[in-house]
């Protein structure tokens, strides 16, 4: 259902907004396509927790007219990538604020947009969805907001620079008084250098390392969560190219000194220049402290709203139990109480929703009497979605054993070259699989599907590479349905993890220790599936286990608070 758009309302959060959130991609709703994955997902459930603790902020993204990637696979089991587009018309109103960024020797008109985001309290924040399709620019520029992660280093730099210098200075000309900015991954760090700007030191003070504005007073106003725990993955632009898109608006010298000598590392750049910086899992905090020595970077564990993510059926149990649990997810604390008839029918309920959407989508044919191994995340290499078909006979006789059947989806990145291989070859698995072990794969993995598959599921398998996995979130949502995860020990799964009560782990928890595909085989043929067949009152116990210990902690409520009081109020304090 589209919501009914009133007139623009901006005006009433100039006065009471305190801090501004800046995220390349924000998940507000899956007809809006302005999201690829689990960044995005983070940036929603956190814009729908700020709403729901009525937090005086203000998110900025990008429009993304034409999406991230509508996916398809073809006959042999290939991704063809398609355009994605929505209309913004039907679910955000054009302000009449617009502005103009000098790049490239002239001028990028920005115009925002405003999502109205509505709390469980009536409380709303607002969203900005920058655009650069206006009449006012040329036909290249009318595209820079067009394409979620468009490839093409300038194209992404026009969009890091719209993203960050754009959207303080719309801020600014709106008239917000912003106390703290947070910048949600590197993207955004542009607009920590706009900030700077408005520092510059008095001459005498202008040193022999060319340094002429003050980092001082910008990382105050800074805080920035990282979500990269490998170097290769940040974001970095040629100083070239940077010069010639923002000629004349930087101090190159001083640039160099706060973004790295060789190219302008976006990470490098946010770290310099935020006063609270944190990962988003205490593994990942310990990883990125090792990949950055000399800065202090905490940790703030990420986390689910638990209302967009439970299943009606659970929905419906919890209000009865517990009726402020999507406020006060605290509560379920209490969720070991629940009678096992209660959670196993919440759960079959979920799970029968899941098999008729498999039947409708890909016309695979599920049990519901057999467990559900669920997949689905980026498919790309550090993440493993294949390490399962690792030993396809060795899997075929686990199954031999204790039937099971696995639901997959995922989309790879259009340059992720590796990625898009690794869906063919799950699909030519599947093939071979035929008859033995059911497997469906999904296509269009989005918020929609993403709740139809994390509740309708027994097991959430994640395969991850430590330390790749920065967090993770599908695994939470999981846990809160009831759902047991058989993971490696990498992100969230660290602090959630005890085994044979919340779920299990894949390999053990040196955290430079890859585990094999013999591990996974291992703890499926041995663990896992023999509970599920042989003492179902344990295995719903463990699903009352996974609600209770991790559904009450790993939450954007929680998380939320936890960015309230340590950093947005710091920075205000610092
Ligand atoms: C939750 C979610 C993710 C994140 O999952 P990970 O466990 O972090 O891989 C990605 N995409 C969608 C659509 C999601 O709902």
């Amino acid at each position: 259902m589209k919501p009914t758009l009133s007139a623009p309302t901006i005006g009433r959060y100039i006065g009471r907004t305190r801090i501004a959130y800046f995220s390349m991609e924000i998940a507000l709703r899956a007809e809006m396509h302005t999201y690829s994955g689990g960044l995005g997902v983070l940036a929603g459930d956190t814009a729908r927790s700020a709403a729901d603790l009525e937090l005086p902020m203000i998110f900025v993204t990008l429009i993304s007219r034409q999406g991230y990637l509508r996916q398809e696979i073809d006959r042999d089991g290939c991704q063809v990538a398609h355009p994605d587009p929505w209309e913004p018309a039907d679910y955000a109103v054009p302000l009449r604020a617009k502005i103009a960024l000098p790049v490239e020797g002239r001028e990028i008109w920005i115009r925002p947009w405003l999502y109205v985001l509505r709390g469980a309290l009536k409380h709303t924040v607002p969203v900005l969805l920058l655009d650069t399709d206006l009449p006012e620019n040329n036909a290249e520029d009318r595209t820079i907001t067009d394409r979620l992660y468009g490839s093409g280093e300038g194209y992404r730099l026009k969009q890091e620079i719209v993203l960050g210098i754009g959207g303080i200075r719309i801020l600014d000309a709106l008239g917000f008084n912003v106390q703290a900015y947070h910048l949600n991954e590197g993207h955004a760090a542009l607009l920590a250098l706009d900030l700077l700007r408005r520092y510059p030191r008095p001459p005498d003070q202008v040193d022999a390392n060319d340094i002429i504005y003050d980092v001082g007073p910008v990382r105050e106003r800074c805080v920035f969560t990282t979500h990269t725990p490998v170097e290769a993955g940040h974001d970095r632009f040629p100083y070239d190219l940077v010069s010639r898109l923002l000629d004349g608006y930087v101090d190159m010298a001083q640039l160099k000194l706060l973004a790295g000598a060789d190219n302008m590392n976006m990470t490098h750049l946010a770290l310099k220049l935020s006063g609270y910086v944190n990962g988003v899992a205490s593994r990942h905090a310990e990883t990125t402290t090792r990949m950055f020595p000399g800065y202090h970077v905490r940790s703030i564990t990420n986390g689910i709203h638990a209302p967009t993510w439970a299943h009606l059926s659970f929905a419906k149990l919890f209000n009865r139990h517990f009726p402020s649990w999507g406020l006060e997810p605290e509560l379920m604390a209490r969720a070991d109480q629940l009678t096992n008839d209660d959670v196993w029918h919440a759960h079959q309920e979920a799970k029968a929703d899941l098999i008729s959407l498999v039947r409708a989508r890909s016309h695979v044919k599920l049990s519901p009497d057999q467990p559900i191994l669920g997949f689905a995340r980026r498919m790309t290499s550090y993440k493993r979605p294949d390490l399962l078909f690792s030993d396809l006979e060795r899997l075929i006789s686990i199954g031999e054993q204790h039937p099971f059947q696995v639901v997959m989806a995922g989309k790879a990145h259009p340059a992720d070259e590796p990625g898009r291989q690794m869906i063919q070859d799950i699909h030519r698995h599947i093939e071979r699989l035929k008859g033995k072990v059911t497997v469906a794969f999904l296509p269009g993995y989005d918020m929609n599907l993403a709740q139809m598959l994390v509740a309708g599921t027994d097991v959430w398998l994640n395969t991850p590479v430590p330390p790749m996995e920065a967090s993770g979130t599908s695994g939470m949502k999981a846990a809160l349905n009831g759902g047991l995860n058989l993971s490696v020990l990498d992100g969230w799964w660290v602090e959630a993890w005890i085994e044979g009560v919340t779920g299990w782990a894949i390999g053990d928890d040196r955290p430079d220790h890859v585990p094999t595909a013999a591990a996974l085989y291992d703890k499926l043929g041995i663990a896992v599936l023999p509970l599920y067949y042989k003492d179902r009152a344990r295995w719903i116990w463990m699903m009352k286990q996974a609600i209770s210990k991790v559904a009450s902690y790993f939450n954007t409520q929680r998380m939320m608070r936890r960015y309230a009081v340590d950093a947005y109020i710091a920075a205000g304090m610092r």
